[in-house]
């Protein structure tokens, strides 16, 4: 029997509140409105966003919400007006949008899109729209998405359809770590032939910029973690050292520069500390060194000295990986499925959506590089 044009009621998991476990519950997901689509959610995973808004940001609004922003399903019906996507379709949706039309979709400066959530309630980490309901109480789609759902409802332009031969249990990590750590290196710093890297950080983002580098062909790739677990990841990814700050006395910056006669051309902080960003551009060297944050908080100020960038070095952020969403997304599964990127060698863990509280557990932990959520097995 279809279900288009009907609520839909099914599991979902809810973050009530901020600092506590989520809870499996059955939400009633509305019928897509205009421009939408309603997508059944395959697959999913845990990125430290979540864990960010969940655990650690001091704004604790955004609450009740469904997080979950990395993941890949299938088009169940869409809303009047929507012509590029069919039921059946395989998606991937994004927490930033591309609707073409805009004047920043139309600049080839930024992957921002005037039309996207963000513009209109960023602390909230959620737009104003949701179509989920749960015991009566309006829940917030988090980042415009919320794939820890078996069903969500997103605007076509936060959407890509990709090739019907892609694994979704596998490219849901294209929908934003793999992606942003990646573009973060090619597509913003613009990582040169024979140049020298540093990455702070080696979570799925952390070790996506050291795939980055070396795919650029950088020629020495440092990748530095206070988690020793991460060094032998860090070398199937193409990192050449591995440095852990906690091994050695000096400043991280003054060993990298040691390493490196003064400085690496190009580091990337994908760890979301902003003592780890300061570190970060001081690693680059100070005639030329391109240094690009990727980690998020809204937390704290970062604090450098005018010095520090008056020689030269350039300091740039990075959302996405630079990419615009839908071309992005649609040209890295296709680099995946031509075997030019890795994505299978992200994935520790698979488990099923009851047990997403144990993969946000290993996330806080250090425990894994990422866990596949299978909400709906294939
Ligand atoms: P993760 O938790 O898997 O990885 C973070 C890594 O940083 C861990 O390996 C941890 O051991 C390491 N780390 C912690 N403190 C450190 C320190 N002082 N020095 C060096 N390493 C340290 O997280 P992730 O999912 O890879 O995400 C990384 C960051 O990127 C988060 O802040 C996340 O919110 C952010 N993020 C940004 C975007 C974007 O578009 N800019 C997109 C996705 C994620
Ligand atoms: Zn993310």
């Amino acid at each position: 029997m279809s279900t288009a044009g009907k609520v839909i009621k099914c599991r979902a998991a809810v973050a009530w509140e901020p600092d506590q476990p989520v809870v499996i519950e059955e939400i009633e997901v509305a019928p897509p409105m205009a421009d939408e689509v309603r997508i059944k959610i395959v697959a999913t995973s845990v990125c430290h966003t979540d864990l960010y808004h969940l655990l650690e940001s001091m704004n604790k609004g955004g609450f009740p919400t469904v997080l979950g922003h990395e993941g890949a399903g299938i088009v169940e019906s869409v809303g009047p007006g929507v012509t590029e996507f069919q039921p059946g379709d395989k998606v991937i949706p994004h927490f930033i949008a591309q609707c073409r039309e805009c004047r920043f979709c139309k600049s080839p400066r930024t992957n921002q899109c005037e039309k996207a959530w963000t513009r209109v309630r960023q602390e909230i980490m959620a737009g104003v729209e949701s179509r989920f309901t749960c015991k009566g109480k309006r829940i917030h789609q988090f980042m415009g998405l919320s794939t820890f759902s078996e069903y969500t409802v997103i605007n076509q332009i936060a959407v890509t359809k990709i090739d019907p031969a892609a694994p979704l249990d596998k490219v849901c990590l294209l929908g934003c770590g793999i992606c942003t750590g990646y573009g973060a290196a090619v597509n913003t710093a613009k990582v040169e032939p024979d140049s020298t890297c540093a990455v702070f950080g080696l979570g799925a983002v952390g070790l996506a910029a050291v795939m980055g580098c070396k795919a650029a062909g950088a020629k020495r790739i440092i990748a530095v973690d206070v988690n020793p677990d991460k060094a032998e990841k860090a070398k199937v990814f193409g990192a050449t050292d591995f440095v852990n700050p906690k091994d050695h006395s000096k400043p991280i910056h003054e060993v990298i520069a040691g390493m490196t006669n003064g400085g690496v051309d190009f580091s990337l902080e994908c760890v979301g500390n902003v003592e780890v960003m300061r570190s970060a551009l001081e690693s680059s060297l100070e005639a030329w060194g391109v240094s690009v944050i990727v980690g998020w908080t809204d937390m704290y100020d970062v604090a450098i000295r005018p010095g520090h960038l008056i020689c030269g070095r350039t300091w740039k952020g990075s959302v996405f990986g630079g990419f615009k969403a839908k071309d992005g997304v649609a040209g890295m599964v296709k680099a995946y499925l031509e075997k030019k990127v890795k994505v299978d060698e992200f994935i520790t863990h698979n488990m099923a959506l009851d047990q997403i509280n144990e993969a946000i557990e290993l996330m806080k932990n250090g425990k894994c590089i990422r866990v596949i959520v299978n909400v709906s097995p294939q």
